[in-house]
């Protein structure tokens, strides 16, 4: 049973980039609920009162944004795993009962549910079939990172511009890996790991609205990676980036940023309303004209 008045947030600083309220206000309307999801500026040094106030006053939960994914950890009594591995917190679900407060991250879920359904014609993506590419080793990628990893993904490979990041997060992330073989690698021996990929992640914020700049890394050049290979831009603004683009010119299906936004948001609704939002290969269409 959803609760008479659904009421979540995101909490951010800044917090006006965020689609979260245009999803979850879509999807409330959809499913005939009464409520509201809001987007909360929320300074640092601010975010334990205002999330006491928001449980206070019978919020089911909040996601968290930019700067608070790391220090809302310590506000948590119990952290679901996924998190915990990531040390990053995105979704917080209220218990009125016990005020309980749970840490998740639903990044890892949005990532690889989003691959599993994106591609319908190749009836679901085996990852334990295909070697990754992950370039960058950002927040993102330690999201995608520790999901290719759960799926037993063969071999992953780290690419950032930055190659010591790249080391640090192979580093931090063997030992959950008795699967997969795990390697950092220099962005100029990219093309190398490419040969051997049937799944490329783009999870740099190169891509985005006015960030088409490599700032010293070379543009991704796509003609070692083989026919059939996926590939995946977690970027969403523009939908269509020039990885994209490039990748379905040159043949590859492609997957878009927004399906895995959907994905992460779905598990945060159902848990704080109860219910679970449909989500197809439609969906991103669907949600795509609010963007
Ligand atoms: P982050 O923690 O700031 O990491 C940024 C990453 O991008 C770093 O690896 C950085 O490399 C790299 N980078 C930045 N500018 C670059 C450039 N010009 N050339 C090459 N590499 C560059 O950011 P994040 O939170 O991981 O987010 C990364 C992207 O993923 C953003 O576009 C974000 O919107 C998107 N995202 C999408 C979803 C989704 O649901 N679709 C979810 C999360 C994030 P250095 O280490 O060398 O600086």
């Amino acid at each position: 049973m959803p609760p008479l008045f659904c009421k979540a947030a995101v909490l951010g600083y800044p917090v006006k980039h965020s689609k979260s309220p245009l999803i979850h206000n879509f999807w409330m309307k959809k499913y005939g609920l009464d409520g509201a999801y809001q987007a909360i500026e929320t300074p640092p040094g601010t975010l334990g009162r205002t999330i006491e106030n928001l449980r206070d006053q019978g919020y089911q939960g909040v996601n968290l944004t930019i700067p608070h994914k790391e220090d809302v950890m310590g506000l948590c009594t119990d952290i679901d795993p996924a998190a915990q591995a990531l040390g990053a917190v995105n979704m917080l679900v209220f218990d009125e009962a016990t005020q309980n407060i749970k840490g998740y991250n639903t990044d890892v879920v949005g990532f690889v549910d989003n691959i599993k359904i994106a591609l319908p014609e190749n009836k679901g993506f085996d990852f334990t079939k295909h070697n990754a590419v992950v370039l960058g080793a950002g927040g993102a990628a330690r999201a995608v990172l520790y999901g290719l990893l759960q799926e037993k993904t063969p071999h992953i490979t780290i690419v950032n511009r930055t190659f010591e990041k790249a080391q640090i997060l192979t580093e931090q992330f063997s030992s959950l890996s008795k699967d997969t073989i795990l390697t950092a690698a220099p962005w100029a021996s990219l093309p190398g790991y490419l040969e051997q990929a049937g799944l490329l992640v783009n999870s740099t914020s190169l891509g985005m609205n006015g960030m088409d700049k490599m700032d010293g890394s070379s543009a991704v050049d796509l003609s070692s990676l083989p026919v059939g290979a996926v590939v995946n831009d977690l970027v969403y603004a523009p939908l269509m980036t020039d990885l994209l683009t490039r990748a379905r010119t040159k043949g590859h299906p492609v997957i878009t940023g927004i399906g895995m936004l959907l994905h992460q948001a779905a598990p945060a609704f159902e848990r704080w309303f109860g219910v679970k939002p449909e989500l197809t290969p439609n969906s991103a269409h669907e949600i795509t004209g609010l963007l």
